[in-house]
């Protein structure tokens, strides 16, 4: 919703939201506070929201999905356990007395900016960074060549991801792309399903990985090893994959390791990263082969300029174009090119935020504009009541934890605004009025305790781990009734 159309609250001067005029009245009646989005930048909003005292808050942290926690469920790699140890922190964070978890209903389809306006003082939106970014070469379209973003939605089990998308088997993949979901993907792709039986992965995708016939996985990273964007816990859990070889071709990383400098990461704490990684991978070349029965093989200094098609019009290779950095550190081709065998190709080169219904997009950053968290429109000037967290503020970076200081530093706008957000809106109604007024037929976070228990019963009697998740719509429908 416009500015205009909502109009310029007291506390609004020149379109932005006044920061000399913070909360008074810790007696007023709570500043409803509702969070679209319920991955941890959505949730960290809402523990900075109830941490504090000084204006009493009721949150209400909606998703799409009958599941909160958004990409540490459907993103963080199955086999990341400690990191998936998150939810236990958010789960605590969600369970507060003034939080309250409203799944199954998706904003812009099921409740509008203008329904919320009716409902609540203040929207933030966490809504992530939820497509991929494309390679735009050719044959980027072939059937069996697809986004890493479907990959690690269907081995996670999202239920939007049918279990047929991807059938492995090809023999060889091809992995494009130097960051940490890349990494995600060739481990997965590269481990047994016996190394992956104490995961949470649905049974079902369990079996389809189990007969999965690849035995060849090559990563392609455009730039150097100096330059990748993976970190090095990562990269250590790729090297030390126990049923699988991973060739490092020793002259891609027989290169002066302080050779930061042109074209390479700028800070001294990436600089000191890189170097750490380029002598893992020394080390590891060093090591060579030891005859295992999967490859994964690390391609530096190599960008996919075509997805080959075969006979039956399927993904069969992709060709390779050798690069380097110019004099002035810019990415250029050699032109010299070589074909990569391949019947899949997995695109993992980043994530892009999603247009909100009603609210502002940078259509090029694919992110909402914002400064310090209040959402800005066209002319620059505050959203009144609108703000932003997490990746769809950002863009995809960062680390899970990344998103906490974030988070805060969002609601410290927020609640600047608090006095002016309550001024524009005296009178509220329920969410649940709207909600029934729309016919959306909402799931709770008690729903949410049973499919969480379903899960863990699963594992159980699958005598697999502490969880296996449900598989597919239908199996939440069952837990969860409706
Ligand atoms: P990312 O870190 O931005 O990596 C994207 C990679 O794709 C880069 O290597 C990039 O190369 C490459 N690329 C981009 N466009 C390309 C093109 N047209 N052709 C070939 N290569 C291309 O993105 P991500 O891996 O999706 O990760 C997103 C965020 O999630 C990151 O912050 C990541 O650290 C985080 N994450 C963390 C974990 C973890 O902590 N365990 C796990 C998963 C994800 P250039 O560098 O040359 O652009």
């Amino acid at each position: 919703m416009s500015q205009a159309a909502r109009g310029t609250p007291p506390g609004c001067q020149n379109g932005r939201m006044s920061s000399s005029e913070p909360e008074q009245h810790s007696t007023a009646a709570p500043l409803r506070v509702a969070v679209i989005g319920s991955g941890p930048a959505g949730v960290y909003a809402a523990d900075a929201l109830t941490r504090q005292r000084r204006v009493p808050v009721r949150v209400d942290v909606m998703d799409r999905l009958p599941t909160p926690y958004g990409l540490v469920r459907y993103g963080v790699a199955p086999d990341h356990t400690k990191i998936k140890g998150v939810a236990r922190a958010l789960r605590r964070i969600l369970e507060h007395p003034d939080v309250r978890f409203v799944g199954g209903v998706e904003f812009g389809a099921d409740l509008t900016r203008a329904d919320l306006a009716r409902t609540h003082h203040a929207v933030v939106y966490a809504t992530g960074a939820s497509v991929d970014r494309r390679m735009d070469v050719p044959g980027e379209d072939l059937p069996g060549s697809v986004a890493a973003t479907d990959f690690v939605n269907w081995y996670c089990g999202h239920p939007d991801t049918a279990l047929e998308r991807f059938v492995l088997d090809a023999e060889e993949a091809v992995v494009v792309g130097a960051g940490n979901v890349a990494l995600d993907v060739v481990r997965i792709l590269a481990k047994t399903a016996d190394e992956l039986r104490h995961t949470d992965i649905p049974q079902p995708v369990l079996d389809v990985l189990a007969a999965s016939r690849v035995r060849t996985v090559h990563l392609l990273s455009r730039r150097g090893p100096l330059q990748a964007k993976f970190t090095a816990p990562e990269l250590r859990d790729l090297l030390a994959l126990p049923g699988a070889d991973v060739v490092v071709r020793p002259e891609q990383v027989d290169i002066d390791p302080t050779a930061v400098g042109t074209g390479s990461p700028e800070t001294r704490d990436v600089a000191r990263a890189a170097r750490t990684n380029l002598r893992l991978l020394a080390e590891h070349a060093a090591r060579g082969p030891r005859g295992r029965d999967r490859t994964v093989r690390l391609h530096f200094w190599a960008r996919p300029v075509e997805v080959l098609g075969g006979e039956e019009g399927r993904v069969s290779g992709v060709r390779v174009e050798e690069t380097r950095l110019d004099a002035d550190g810019r990415l250029t081709g050699t032109g010299r090119t070589t074909d990569l065998p391949a019947g899949m190709v997995l695109r993992s080169v980043g994530y892009a935020g999603v247009a909100l219904p009603g609210v502002p997009f940078d259509t090029e950053g694919r992110t909402v504009p914002q400064e310090g968290g209040r959402v800005l429109d066209a002319e620059g000037g505050a959203v009144q009541g609108d703000y932003v967290a997490g990746w769809i503020k950002r863009g995809a970076t960062g680390v899970i934890g990344t998103n906490k200081s974030d988070a805060a530093a969002t609601v410290r706008a927020l609640l600047e605004d608090a006095g002016a957000l309550r001024t524009a809106a005296p009178e509220l109604v329920p969410l649940e009025t709207v909600l029934d007024e729309r016919g959306v037929a909402h799931s709770d976070y008690e729903d949410w305790l049973r499919i969480d228990t379903a899960e863990a019963d699963q594992a159980v009697e699958l005598d697999r781990g502490e969880r296996v998740k449900l598989h597919g719509w239908e199996a939440y429908r069952r837990v969860v009734g409706g």
